[in-house]
């Protein structure tokens, strides 16, 4: 009997691919690690296995624009190969793990020997995040752009750009001076900086007016003060400016950078994040991040349409990534990255960072998750199950 052209059919399914418009039943199959077919209908002798995905969703990989993967050098960060499959993510971007004097183990180490894709801001510290919870900003000495700018230009195929954080905690008295040295890293190597806020010695519209566009603001919805937000809960002008121009706002859960009344208040005003993305490390992947699933399902509750929130953690950071043709979408010559999930609508409890609570239908469970045109793990209970 002649081999059948595909290697995995996932039949009966609902597609969503906000990158095509597509969000209608079809089937989706697979070959060579690659997407091969999405149609109305693939028989099953089509396909050396085939998984009956009825009733799910059939999502792109998800891809996680801030994660902490640097296992072994950085205490702050989860085992990837472990957390992906239970997720439906594929990509994640390790922001700032690594420094000048650490990427190479990095590169070593993570990118290469696991199975997530994995993409990395350098660290505008030459320690990366391996000092935590010692602030890797409070010696400025640390902050060398010559280094964080050559393994930008050395690493171009994996590294998107330099990572700093402007928190009181990591900069000490150093004010502004860390991300003035990352964005002359950035100029000097052609790219981009992501600045963490929350709990900075300035106010936001000083970190903004030094960011140039494609600049990523990560922590956008941060409740620790010198945020998004006025006094009196408005949009600051600084912020819808800084979008007008380019800067992009990312959401970086994590275990202290999401608060439901700063996010409800922006979503209200017009303002959603460019990117969703979970900030999972060892200090927030048991709660209250969870995973990315769990951080788009917030914004599911929050009243954001799940074609825009599942693009937000799949074409949009794929689009930023830019490094792999076709990441981030269903379409036929994609990377073999799925997510499969049940969509729930029974009642649960989400918790932010702050500890505030908010109920509501339970959203994006995750059922299989697909890398390089193979199943992955195996389906099993998410958490809340
Ligand atoms: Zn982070």
């Amino acid at each position: 009997m002649a081999r059948p052209p595909y290697d995995l059919v996932l039949s009966g399914g609902t597609v969503l691919d906000p990158s095509q418009g597509i969000q209608e039943r079809r089937d989706l199959a697979l070959a060579d690690g690659r997407i091969a077919a999405v149609e109305r209908t693939i028989g099953a002798d089509q396909s050396l296995q085939v998984l009956d995905v009825s009733g799910l969703l059939v999502t792109p990989g998800l891809v996680d624009m801030h994660a902490h993967v640097y296992v072994g050098v950085c205490p702050l960060v989860v085992p990837i190969d472990e957390i992906a499959p239970a997720s439906g993510v594929t990509t994640v971007v390790s922001t700032g793990d690594a420094g000048a004097h650490t990427f190479g183990g990095f590169r070593k180490l993570i990118v290469n020997q696991v199975r997530t894709r994995v993409y990395a801001f350098v660290h505008i510290s030459t320690i990366g995040l391996t000092g935590w919870e010692v602030g890797e900003m409070r010696n400025i000495d640390y902050a060398d752009p010559d280094k964080a700018a050559r393994v930008v230009r050395e690493n171009r195929d994996i590294c998107l750009g330099v990572k700093v954080r402007q928190g009181r905690q990591m900069v000490g008295s150093n004010g502004l001076d860390p991300l003035r040295r990352a964005i002359e890293a950035a100029e000097m190597s052609g790219s981009s900086v992501m600045v963490h806020i929350g709990d900075a010695p300035e106010p936001l519209p000083q970190v903004l007016s030094l960011l140039r566009p494609g600049d990523i603001v990560t922590h956008c919805f941060t409740g620790q003060g010198k945020g998004i937000l006025a006094e009196d809960g408005s949009l600051l002008p600084e912020v819808r400016q800084a979008r007008a121009d380019g800067i992009l706002f990312d959401v970086g859960h994590g275990m202290g950078s999401f608060d439901f009344r700063v996010s409800e208040a922006a979503l209200a005003q017009g303002f959603p994040p460019d990117f969703i993305s979970s900030d999972l490390h060892s200090g927030c992947v048991n709660g209250p991040t969870f995973d990315l699933p769990t951080t788009i399902s917030k914004f599911l509750l929050l009243g954001m349409p799940l074609a825009e929130a599942i693009r937000l953690a799949t074409a949009a950071p794929a689009a930023i990534i830019d490094r792999e043709p076709l990441l981030g979408t269903l379409q036929v010559g994609a990377p073999g990255d799925v997510a499969v999930f049940a969509v729930a609508d029974d009642e649960t409890s989400f918790v932010d960072a702050m500890g505030q609570v908010r109920t509501g239908p339970r959203g994006l469970v995750p059922r299989h998750t697909v890398t390089r045109g193979r199943l992955w793990g195996r389906p099993y209970p998410h958490p809340y199950l």
